[in-house]
C-alpha cells in the first residue's frame, strides 16, 4: 500500500480527493487510455491510501480542490473547469502541501476547506447528518469508493466568479451544467468577508454553505422550481449591486425570506461557535447560542458588524420578538431558528427547516406541525402567533 499525507499550508487537507495516474511513459502502459486514475480520499489527519499500489511505487500524484463539502472550479473559465495541482514524482510517504506559493489555485483550496469546516461546526452534529453511515459526507454515500464520489461532486463552486457581475455571492439551486447547487463565490478583493479583512469576519462561506446544503437536500424537481423563483430575485439583487446580507430586519418576499433565514442561522451560529463559546460543543453550544441570541445582550452584537437583534425572551418565560411577518427575514430566522428551537430544541429546528421542502414559512409550518404525529402542532402554533408568519 502506498500513502501520502496532503496538506493546506502545512495542515491537514481533509476528506479531498487525491488521484495516482500510472505513469504513461513507461514500456508496456503506453498512452492509449490504458490506466485510468486511481483515487484515494485523505483521513482526518489528511493521509490518502492507495491499496492498490506498492509503496515502491512513485509517480505524478494530483490534489484535486474537491473534498466531501464541495467541487471547485474555475471561476475565471466558462465552462466547467475543475482545479487541481500535480505534484510530481512521488512516493509512499511523501508529504503534497497545497503551499500559499500556489497563488493561483491556494484560495481555491482555502475555499473547499473552509466550507468542510461550515458543515462540521453547524451541521454535522444533528439529524439528519448525524446518522452513523453519514460520517464526514454531508451529501451521504459514506459506504462508496473515493471513485464515486469523485464523479459524483454534489455541490459545486465557482471562484473567483468573475464572469457574473456584481460583488454578490450567491448559490443557484440548481446548476444546468452538472444539474447539482452551484455556489459563485467572489474573490476576496471583491468580498472581505471571504477571508475576513480589520474588523470584518470571514462570514461568506458559512452563509453560502448553508444554502448549498439546503438546496442538495431538495429532490431535483424541487431545486428546478425552485432555481426558476429564485432567478428573479437573485437578478434584481445583483442588477442594483446589492450584498443581500444587511437585509434582516428589512421586508423581502416570504420566498426570500424563508430561503435567507438558514444563511442568517449558519452564519450566526458559525460566529457563535468559533468566536464567542469555542470551549463548548453539541447540545450544551446550541442551547447556549439559542438563549443568547435570545438575551437583552446578545455576545454576537460584539463580533457580527451590522448584527440585528430579533427577540427577547421575557421573565415569564414568553418570547417578544423586534421583528414580525412571513416576508421579513430576521423574523423568519427567529420563528425557527430561535423561538421554535427553544420550545424544542435547534436541532429539531433545524432538522425540521431542512426536511420539510417547502418556499415559505407556511411550508414549514404544515411539515413541523405535522410530524411525529403532530407532535409539535401546539409549539408551531404559538410561534406562528408570535411572529405572524
Ligand atoms: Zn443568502
Amino acid at each position: 500500500m502506498l500513502r501520502v499525507k496532503v496538506e493546506l499550508d502545512r495542515s491537514p487537507l481533509r476528506y479531498t480527493f487525491v488521484s495516482h495516474r500510472p505513469d504513461v511513459n513507461k514500456p508496456g502502459i503506453g498512452a492509449a487510455g490504458i490506466g485510468d486514475p486511481i483515487v484515494a480520499m485523505t483521513d482526518e489527519h489528511g493521509w490518502a491510501a492507495f491499496a492498490e499500489l506498492p509503496a515502491s511505487t512513485k509517480g505524478d500524484f494530483v490534489v484535486h480542490a474537491h473534498n466531501v463539502a464541495v467541487r471547485m472550479l474555475d471561476g475565471n473559465n466558462a465552462g466547467v473547469s475543475e482545479v487541481a495541482l500535480r505534484f510530481r514524482n512521488k512516493g509512499d510517504r511523501a508529504r503534497l502541501n497545497v503551499s500559499p506559493k500556489n497563488e493561483a489555485q491556494f484560495p481555491h483550496y482555502r475555499v473547499m476547506d473552509r466550507c468542510y469546516e461550515v458543515y462540521e461546526t453547524v451541521f454535522q452534529d444533528i439529524p439528519p447528518f448525524n446518522g452513523k453511515s453519514r460520517g464526514p459526507f454531508p451529501h451521504g454515500g459514506g459506504d462508496r469508493p473515493a471513485q464515486w464520489h469523485r464523479v459524483n461532486a454534489k455541490v459545486d463552486c465557482r471562484f473567483p466568479e468573475v464572469l457574473v457581475p456584481g460583488k454578490l455571492p450567491w448559490v443557484q439551486p440548481q446548476s444546468v451544467t452538472s444539474g447539482v447547487p452551484l455556489m459563485h463565490i467572489k474573490g476576496p478583493t471583491q468580498d472581505r468577508r471571504l477571508f475576513g479583512s480589520g474588523r470584518t469576519p470571514a462570514t461568506t462561506l458559512a452563509h453560502e454553505y448553508a444554502h448549498a446544503i439546503h438546496f442538495s437536500l431538495l429532490p431535483s424537481m424541487k431545486r428546478w422550481e425552485l432555481a426558476a423563483k429564485y432567478a428573479l430575485w437573485i437578478g434584481k439583487e445583483l442588477a442594483n449591486g446589492r450584498s443581500g446580507t444587511h437585509r434582516t430586519d428589512k421586508k423581502t418576499s416570504p420566498l426570500i425570506a424563508f430561503i435567507e433565514s438558514i444563511g442568517i442561522f449558519s452564519q450566526r451560529y458559525w460566529m457563535y461557535a468559533t468566536e464567542v463559546r469555542p470551549d463548548l460543543t453539541g447540545s450544551e453550544l446550541r442551547a447556549a447560542f439559542v438563549i443568547d441570541e435570545l438575551s437583552e445582550q446578545p455576545s454576537l452584537a460584539r463580533v457580527l458588524p451590522g448584527y440585528a437583534p430579533i427577540a427577547t425572551l421575557r421573565k415569564d418565560g414568553t418570547i417578544a420578538p423586534r421583528l414580525k411577518g412571513a416576508s421579513t427575514e430576521g423574523a423568519v430566522y427567529g420563528a425557527i431558528f430561535l423561538d421554535f428551537a427553544h420550545r424544542t430544541n435547534l436541532a429539531t429546528a433545524v432538522n425540521s427547516y431542512l426536511r420539510c421542502q417547502a418556499f415559505d414559512a407556511a411550508g414549514w409550518k404544515r411539515h413541523a406541525g405535522s410530524v411525529r404525529k403532530n407532535r409539535f402542532n401546539a409549539e408551531v402554533e404559538a410561534v406562528a402567533r408570535t411572529w405572524r408568519i
